[in-house]
């Protein structure tokens, strides 16, 4: 199953990209956890990748493509992924498919986890205090959300017309919102 978790930060794309992508058997691919990792090895692409995320903008489209290009060329990736946060706009989906289509293959379905912005916002400054990420701050979260409302957002509409495009809602407990994933998404091997 190849497939990509949209939403809001906040929405718990991440804590559920885990459980789904285990429960699929295929790798999680974060784009956000790769850029955190080589920041916090002080790489090369970790150097490029901080000043954006810091600030909560995008890091820009040929660098994160040419990531996820290279991500998806391991060869875990033949059996399926499930992408979380990749891709955030509308030229990085454009991208994705020429992969996918140059890897002979396409995306199986786009799953967005809905949330209200009161929601996630509470959420995003809970997880401030018990993770200290240092994009988390209320003004880098407020322009996180706008970024997610103008770049990202459109691509609901993008897949939709693809006929991809399903719609979970991710209000309630991670337990809640994970059954509702679960009941939403073709069974693998069914
Ligand atoms: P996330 O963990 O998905 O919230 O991502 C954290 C930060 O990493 C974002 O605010 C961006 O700065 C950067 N990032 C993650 N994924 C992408 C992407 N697909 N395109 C550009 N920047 C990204």
């Amino acid at each position: 199953m190849r497939s990509v978790l949209l939403g809001p930060p906040g929405a718990g794309k991440g804590t559920q990209a885990v459980r789904l992508a285990q429960r699929l058997d295929v790798p999680a691919i974060s784009t956000g956890d790769i850029f955190r990792a080589n920041i916090a090895g002080d790489t090369p692409l970790g150097r490029t990748a901080r000043s954006y995320t810091d600030v909560g903008k995008l890091v820009p489209d040929e660098v994160t493509n040419d990531m996820v290009r290279s991500r998806l060329a391991e060869p875990d990736v033949a059996k399926g992924f499930l992408l979380d946060g990749y891709p955030r706009n509308t030229a990085q989906a454009c991208e994705l498919e020429k992969m996918l289509e140059a890897l002979g293959t396409k995306l199986d379905v786009v799953v967005e986890i809905t949330a209200d912005t009161d929601e996630v916002v509470a959420r995003l400054l809970g997880r401030a205090k018990i993770e200290g990420r240092v994009d988390d701050t209320e003004e880098v979260i407020r322009h996180r959300l706008e970024v997610y409302a103008r770049s990202t957002a459109p691509l609901t509409d993008f897949y939709a017309e693809r006929g991809q495009l399903v719609r979970v809602d991710g209000m309630g407990t991670v337990d809640d919102v994970a059954e509702r994933l679960a009941a939403a998404l073709p069974t693998p091997g069914v």
